[in-house]
């Protein structure tokens, strides 16, 4: 997908345009420094101009604020990217808001997150659930009529996908259950699933016999667990025990890899389709 992606960078620059990504990053959360390196990295790779922008964890929700609206105005930057999580003292919703929605890349804006519902194809897919419903169109394997379960109701994965999964299109026309905290007996429900996407942060939480012989599980989970034996002293799982579910499953996405690369590419995706729509071609 990236290299497809490379033909139509190369396009648009041939047109004077280079699609661009700005990535906000408030303090100093060792996982969000690494997924802010990684998307700088795949903006590189790719031929996108990126600035990322470090702000220091004092950084006041009013300095945030300011910097949003510089970026909404900056014409070299066509998206814009505001690490989450953000301190404790900035009232994240205020900050996503303020981005504008025709460079709001991660889809958090409501005004993408409506036309996200209503299947309207300017608006932003977050980029979590757009590249797990490319992973599943990419790998034939086709949606339509399906029972997808997803474990997680969050505004960041769960519910934009179903969403995407409800939408009349490729990679979409399933039948969806979406489960959560207070769902009772999540087994039987997880049991009853053809496709079974789980994002709950919560290490190895479903277990082989949670699966229907032959589902197609997609772990979206990223959890990091102690281990002395690593250099690091911990390493990361998914929200699926992998080895017991791999027995079960027809198909599974591993962690890390699978959902995680994907999600970077979709960013890429988002932020070239921003650029191709602020100059109309
Ligand atoms: P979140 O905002 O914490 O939401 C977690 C969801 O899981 C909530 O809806 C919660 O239910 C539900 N949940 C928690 N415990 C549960 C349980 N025991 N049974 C059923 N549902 C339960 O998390 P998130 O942002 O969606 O992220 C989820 C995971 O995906 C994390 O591990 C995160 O690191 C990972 N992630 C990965 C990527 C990637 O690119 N690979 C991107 C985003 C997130 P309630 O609503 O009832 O509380």
């Amino acid at each position: 997908m990236r290299a497809e992606l490379l033909g139509e960078i190369r396009r648009l620059r041939s047109r004077g345009i280079t699609p661009g990504l700005a990535a906000v990053l408030v303090g100093d959360n060792a996982a969000s420094t690494t997924y802010v390196r990684m998307k700088g990295k795949a903006c590189d790779e790719a031929g996108l101009y990126h600035e990322t922008i470090r702000l220091k964890p004092e950084t006041t929700e009013a300095e945030l604020l300011e910097l949003i609206e510089r970026l909404n105005a900056d014409h070299k930057i066509h998206g814009i990217l505001v690490q989450l999580p953000l301190p404790k003292h900035i009232d994240a919703q205020r900050v996503l808001h303020r981005v504008t929605p025709a460079k709001d890349v991660d889809g958090f804006h409501p005004e993408n997150v409506g036309k996200v519902s209503i299947g309207d194809p300017t608006g932003f897919r977050p980029a979590t659930p757009y590249g797990v419903q490319q992973l599943l169109v990419k790998s034939e394997i086709d949606t339509k009529g399906q029972h997808a379960v997803i474990v997680g109701r969050s505004t960041i994965v769960g519910r934009p996908m179903a969403a995407l999964l409800l939408q009349d299109g490729p990679g979409g026309n399933a039948t969806v259950t979406v489960c959560h905290s207070r769902t009772r007996d999540i087994k039987s429900v997880t049991r009853l699933a053809d496709i079974l996407i789980v994002a709950i942060g919560k290490p190895e939480f479903v277990t082989g016999d949670m699966i229907k012989p032959g589902a197609v599980v997609i772990d979206v989970g990223v959890n990091r667990v102690d281990d002395p034996s690593t250099k690091k002293g911990y390493r990361l799982v998914g929200d699926v025990q992998f080895a017991e579910a791999k027995q079960v499953a027809g198909a599974i996405t591993p962690v890390p890899g699978g959902v995680g690369p994907m999600t970077i590419t979709m960013l890429l995706y988002n932020t070239v389709q921003a650029a191709r729509q602020w100059a109309k071609v």
